[in-house]
């Protein structure tokens, strides 16, 4: 008789995007004559750019044509462009071998899969709140225990709290973990790790032979020349990082899917010699994937031209515009939030010490605008609430000009 994976029944309800449909519709079926703005949504809403929609033309022309027609590729990438992106580390004086660089359908699916090559014995640590991915993955791999309805958390998981107190950025744990996700710019905090605070990880995890997992989807949505957007750029991370990124925010790629992964060769685990935590992540690949779309891969060589990547800085900076606008109307609200400077979500502290979900409700039936409660990242996201830069500008501006004019603070 088969069984299933028991794990799965751990996961707690996926309820926060379900949950927040349902009440938005609830709304709409009450008040039809209401127009709902939404601030809530982490996915990109503006067209790609010139340069990178003829890279991914060229793409299919290839396909086209025998002389040029390509099926399977290169399992771990185009070489070109794993070249490409090599040049690209190069730029800010990381050297990376770009047999090191693995190129993928995303992001989400590599901070998912990541862990398949560590053992179910490893310790998880997260930060609280988080992208929902790496605790989930993990709670599937058999890692954690039960999920506790009331904490919102799980036995056997390492929760580093992000608060007010730390600015969102936490210390290492003060126990010994093996595995720590970390992501910079975060979501959903809109906190960036500065270079002292990622080095407190690196030296944790080499002095306790743990793994960092370091998403940098959004590394490029920094603007401030003094924070880091690599892991790599604090020395010794090589010995203990895996870097993740994407071309979804960089890029525009949500829909398109293109990401990649960096397991340098120096990486080794307590029972691993150099190379293998390399080679065990190639195995998986290759067994698993079979390699990121050829026509995608042309539109990523295109991104990461010197055109390209002037176009796509064009795109992040109009996202940032909203963020400032967002901030703005936020403040102009005597409202307390943070983020939304080099990163493209802000996040609010609910007034009067509202819960995530009754600020939602707040927000949604005072000013028809729509966010994500903080409380779905984690339980240290309770008495928190995302909103995001992501959006066309009318509607953003539409969303803060109803906040400001009906929002009863
Ligand atoms: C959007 C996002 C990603 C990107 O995932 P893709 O699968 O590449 O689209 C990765 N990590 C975080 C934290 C994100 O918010």
């Amino acid at each position: 008789m088969a069984k299933i994976n028991l794990h799965y029944r751990k996961l707690s309800a996926g309820y926060l995007f379900p949950e927040i449909g349902r009440r938005v519709r609830l709304f709409q079926q009450e008040n039809p004559d209401h127009e709902v703005h939404r601030l809530g949504i982490g996915n990109t809403t503006e067209p790609l750019t010139l340069t990178v929609l003829e890279g991914l033309r060229d793409g299919v022309e290839r396909l086209g044509d025998a002389e040029t027609y390509t099926g399977y590729g290169d399992e771990q990438g185009e070489e070109e462009l794993r070249n490409e992106l090599a040049r690209f580390y190069g730029r800010r004086n990381i050297v990376l071998d770009p047999d090191e660089i693995f190129i993928s359908d995303g992001a989400k699916p590599d901070a998912a899969n990541i862990q398949s090559v560590f053992s179910t014995e490893n310790r998880v640590a997260v930060q609280d709140p988080a992208y929902p991915v790496y605790v989930d993955t993990n709670v599937i791999a058999g890692r954690s225990g039960p999920f506790d309805p009331d904490l919102g958390n799980y036995a056997g998981f390492v929760y580093m709290v992000c608060s007010r107190d730390n600015n969102f950025i936490p210390d290492p744990p003060q126990e010994h973990v093996d595995l720590i996700y970390l992501c910079s710019p975060n979501n959903p905090t809109g906190a960036v790790a500065s270079r002292e605070e990622l080095k407190r990880f690196v030296d944790y995890a080499r002095e306790n032979k743990a793994v960092l997992v370091y998403d940098a989807a959004y590394a490029e949505f920094i603007s401030d020349p003094d924070l880091p957007r690599s892991i790599y750029e604090v020395d010794g991370a090589k010995e203990c990082a895996i870097e993740i990124n994407s071309f979804s925010k960089l890029a525009g790629f949500t829909g398109v899917r293109l990401g990649w992964s960096v397991v340098p060769k120096a990486l080794v685990v307590e029972d691993s010699e150099p190379g293998e935590v390399h080679r065990l992540w190639f195995r998986r690949q290759t067994t698993f994937f079979n390699g990121a779309s050829n026509i995608a891969q042309r539109g990523g060589m295109a991104v990461l031209s010197e055109q390209g990547l002037k176009e796509c800085a064009g795109l992040i900076n109009y996202y940032m515009e909203n963020a400032r606008i967002i901030g703005d109307g936020l403040q102009a609200l005597g409202l307390e939030y943070y983020g939304g400077v080099n990163a493209p979500y802000l996040w609010l502290k609910t007034p009067v010490n509202l819960s995530s979900w009754d600020f939602f409700d707040k927000l949604l039936n005072e000013a028809q605008v729509v966010g994500t409660p903080g409380s779905g990242f984690g339980p240290s996201g309770e008495g928190y609430f995302r909103l995001s830069a992501f959006g066309h500008r009318e509607d953003i501006e539409e969303a803060v000009q109803s906040m400001k004019s009906r929002l009863k603070l």
